[in-house]
């Protein structure tokens, strides 16, 4: 069987954190996916294995070696309410393994049956969902966005119960790691100091060993999520993703996007957008997520404020939670500043000194208000800007209903751009250039999405699915035979538009 060459630190470091468990295993495996770039990078060498092997070793038949699979305890607030025993009901981390770069990777498996974190839940998965996990995993790293990543998907041959019988998968996710918000929580909550503790320090050593001699590391710990958190929230909202279940448990420590369920990108933008079905207060909301990702983190401290004064100690505990209240306050700037160094390439503006970022903070809102105001699509406005820049606005106005609103704010935006120029800046050429490194031409479009699920769930075809992952995977790329992936859907359409979780 292929070495993976495990080294299973969560398993050795934190014993009492999860409890071991096999995978169910699957009656008729069958390989739907392999993501060779990420084998690569793992140093996983997949082409030794035929397909039956790959398949049977990634439905969990035949666990390679060196595995300890095992189901990871966590707690979670969802929807803002707390779940004290959550835990990886259908998830199981096999091992961690270090890739080319140094870097430890988890893999584990999704789907792969029922764990003692079940509750009433049967385990498994179904392939629409899975391979919806693929594509948008694949499209942010393609977008250079932080995200667990899909490794493969096999079908099990067995079905999955939902409203309907649907084909069952098991998808093979890498991350960072799996630490959430939800896992400091869950021992907080039970009061296990001790495990917060070895928790905390093992998260310190895993993500931010540079921080391990911090003299408050509990503290530490909540300043990096903190700004791994920001970056992430803004390079979101720079894109348009809504990831449509931001509950603690869905917060990685790492500062991964993790559990796609009912994420989706914005078409017209639209700060309030919603596509979850169970969202009904829009808390998840496109424009919310800071605010959402500033709330998990007070989850977050407050799980390691015991460890960073004794419950009896009332002046500790007080400097403690003055010293997390500051990193929390301080959150909405970060994120902010984040939002606008993206937005500023995006608006193909050079980095500005901090006098200038009310006005371009003024310029990059009211282009997006234009943008709301006309309903128009989030991503072709930003790259017909691209365009704009070389003198060519006419692209840029077909995408609004009434063009003439936007002279104004172009007049502003090409003296902005000006202004750099005279000192030094790129150039109208190379600025759009530099525009379209980072806004896409393609996103994953929930129209492509559900088609490709569609035919691969209910025609056993995969083709579509192949042909929008190579799409995705080259997100500048303006390539003309490609321009159906570039097409907004019918409004129509995106007004129904509903996604769903836990599928
Ligand atoms: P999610 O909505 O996927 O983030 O899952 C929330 C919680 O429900 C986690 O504890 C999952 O492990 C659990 N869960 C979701 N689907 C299932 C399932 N089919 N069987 C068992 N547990 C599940
Ligand atoms: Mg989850």
């Amino acid at each position: 069987m292929l070495p993976f060459g495990f080294d299973n630190t969560y398993v050795r470091d934190l014993p009492g954190c999860y409890r071991p468990c096999l995978p169910a295993g699957a009656p008729a495996p069958r390989l739907l996916f392999l993501n060779q770039p990420l084998a690569d990078e793992l140093g996983l060498d997949l082409g030794a294995l035929s397909s039956a092997d790959a398949a049977a070793l990634f439905a969990g038949n035949a666990l390679p070696e060196g595995a300890e699979p095992i189901a990871q305890a966590y707690a979670g607030h969802q929807f803002g309410g707390f779940s004290p025993q959550l835990g990886d009901g259908r998830a199981l981390l096999l091992g961690e393994v270090i890739d080319r770069s140094g870097h430890r990777r988890d893999i584990a498996f999704k789907g792969s049956g029922r764990t003692p974190f079940s509750r009433g839940g049967d385990g498994k998965a179904a392939v629409g969902p899975m391979l919806r996990e693929v594509l948008i995993g694949e499209a942010m790293h393609a977008l250079g966005i932080p995200t667990t990543r899909a490794l493969a998907v096999v079908a099990t041959g067995e079905p999955v119960f939902r409203e309907q019988p649907l084909p069952g998968a098991v998808l093979t996710r890498v991350a960072a790691s799996h630490l959430r918000v939800g896992t400091f929580e869950y021992f907080a909550a039970r009061g296990e100091r001790e495990k917060l503790h070895q928790l905390a320090a093992y998260a310190l050593a895993r993500h931010d060993p540079q921080r391990l001699a911090a003299p408050g590391r509990a503290l530490a710990l909540l300043q990096a999520v903190a700004e791994r958190q920001a970056t992430l929230v803004a390079q979101w909202l720079n894109v348009g993703f809504i990831h449509g279940v931001m509950n603690t448990d869905n917060m990685a420590i790492s500062g991964e996007t993790i559990d796609y369920g009912p994420c989706a990108f914005l078409e017209a933008y639209d700060p309030a957008a919603v596509f979850s079905s169970i969202d009904h207060g829009g808390r998840y909301a496109y424009a919310n997520q800071p605010h959402i990702a500033r709330w998990n983190l007070a989850r977050l401290a407050e799980s390691l404020l015991p460890l960073m004064a004794e419950a009896d100690d009332e002046p500790a505990l007080q400097r403690a939670v003055a010293q997390v209240t500051m990193v929390i306050d301080a959150f909405p700037a970060r994120c902010a500043a984040a939002l606008l160094q993206g937005q500023r390439a995006k608006l193909g503006l050079l980095a500005a000194q901090a006098a200038d970022d009310e006005a371009d903070t003024t310029l990059a809102d009211d282009w997006l208000a234009l943008l709301h105001t006309q309903a128009v699509d989030f991503t072709l406005a930003w790259r017909r800007l691209a365009d704009a820049a070389e003198g060519d606005e006419q692209p840029l106005r077909a995408l609004f209903a009434a063009p003439e609103a936007l002279a104004a704010w172009l007049q502003r935006w090409h003296a902005r751009c000006q202004r750099d120029d005279a000192a030094g800046g790129p150039g109208a050429a190379e600025r759009a250039a530099r525009m379209r490194r980072v806004s896409p031409w393609i996103i994953a479009r929930n129209h492509r999405v559900e088609e490709a699920l569609a035919a691969a769930s209910d025609e056993d075809d995969l083709g579509p699915f192949q042909h929008l992952l190579a799409a995705l995977r080259r997100p500048y790329d303006e390539t003309p035979a490609l321009a159906r992936y570039a097409e907004p859907a019918p409004a129509e359409l995106t007004a129904c538009y509903r996604t769903f979780c836990g599928t």
